[in-house]
């Protein structure tokens, strides 16, 4: 992966948002620019931070657990040892650091208020998400695999299906299909919802068991080399559907073949929810659609950008969006997701 030209194209953009100094603590962002570490063992337990320089060598600083990883990345004089975190502000102090950019997502109250003590912090623009927002060649060969491994489970799915099922069981044989086909997570633990659950939009799998004419929602992904696939499908178990399910089913496809149709380089983010919101209030259901249209796809689950109401961003090749479209009522819900490539001239389904 091209980490070094990555970092190059951030100066740039830091130059022009007049950002000199940008720290790094983003999981993520961190991976995406140096290839270390792409997640934290838990929330409040960094593995280090990457300092970005507009005018010097980029540091990464890490504890010792991380030396030898880190120093298979950087150079040597890039990576810096710290015992503590508070140790963090003396450090870059020292190295000359005044004004300090940080993500303001990604980091602790303590740790925000130990680099005020010596430096002025502000809010970084969210630069490496704009870049990751366009994925390179390396990036969509991942993204295209893990999307296929999802097809192939899913081709799966009807098989697995038997009365009785439970759905965290039905979750558990899905995960296992992902990891022993090479994937080394799931993107986001899997939704399963059988019956009313169908209409939780994040339905944990639990016990409720599968009863013959009973909808079916499924919302799964993996991460195969790092990169996460998702992508949601409903069916219905049984001999007939309900006029409802079959309804809501066709509503749901036929809004996301709308909005997928004017995708393309140029077209505002907004656009393709608007349409679908638009297309759902003709048909009396608008109020059943609970959520934003979709999300760009790539280290992470959900990353920039949004297909929803207040986004600005044009659309661009190398973008990846999930489109997916639902509708839940008191029975069920259904919701159908694809995973969408921006091309130059369109799009593509993945
Ligand atoms: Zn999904
Ligand atoms: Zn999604």
């Amino acid at each position: 992966m091209p980490y070094a030209h990555r970092r190059a194209q951030l100066r740039a953009t830091m130059a022009e948002a007049g950002v000199t100094h940008l720290l790094v603590s983003s999981p993520a962002n961190r991976f995406y620019l140096t290839g270390f570490e792409l997640h934290d063992s838990q929330c409040a337990e960094s593995s280090g931070v990457l300092l970005i320089r507009h005018d010097g060598p980029d540091l990464l600083l890490t504890d010792a657990r991380f030396r030898e990883t880190a120093l298979e990345l950087l150079a040597a004089e890039q990576v810096v040892i710290y015992r503590r975190r508070t140790e963090l502000a003396t450090i870059l102090h020292d190295a000359g650091v005044r004004n300090l950019w940080i993500e303001e997502d990604y980091l602790s109250v303590r740790e925000y208020h130990a680099l005020a003590q010596k430096l002025t912090l502000h809010a970084a623009p969210p630069l490496v998400e704009q870049l990751r927002q366009i994925k390179g060649p390396e990036e969509m060969d991942r993204l295209r695999a893990a999307c296929a491994l999802n097809h192939n489970v899913f081709a799966a799915l009807p098989q697995l299906l038997t009365v009785g099922i439970h759905e965290a069981e039905l979750a558990w044989e899905l995960e296992r299909r992902f990891r022993e086909a090479g994937a080394e997570a799931l993107s986001f633990p899997t939704i399963v919802g059988f019956g009313p659950n169908s209409a939780k939009a994040h339905a944990i799998p639990g016990t409720t068991p599968l009863c013959p004419e009973m909808p079916v929602l499924v919302d799964m992904g993996c991460r195969l080399a790092g990169y996460c696939s998702d992508q949601t499908r409903s069916l219905w178990f049984g001999r007939s559907p309900s006029s409802e399910f079959a309804r809501a089913l066709d509503l749901v496809q036929e809004a996301q073949a709308r909005a997928i149709a004017i995708l393309g380089p140029g077209v505002p983010a907004a656009e393709p929810d608007r349409v679908v919101r638009e297309f759902f209030a003709r048909h009396g259901v608008a109020e059943h659609f609970t959520h934003s249209l979709g999300h760009g796809v790539g280290l992470e689950t959900h990353e920039a950008p949004r297909l929803a109401t207040h986004e600005e961003t044009l659309l661009a090749p190398g973008m990846v969006v999930t489109v997916e479209p639902g509708l839940y009522f008191p029975w069920g819900g259904v919701r159908w997701e694809y995973m969408v490539h921006i091309t130059e001239d369109g799009h593509e389904v993945l």
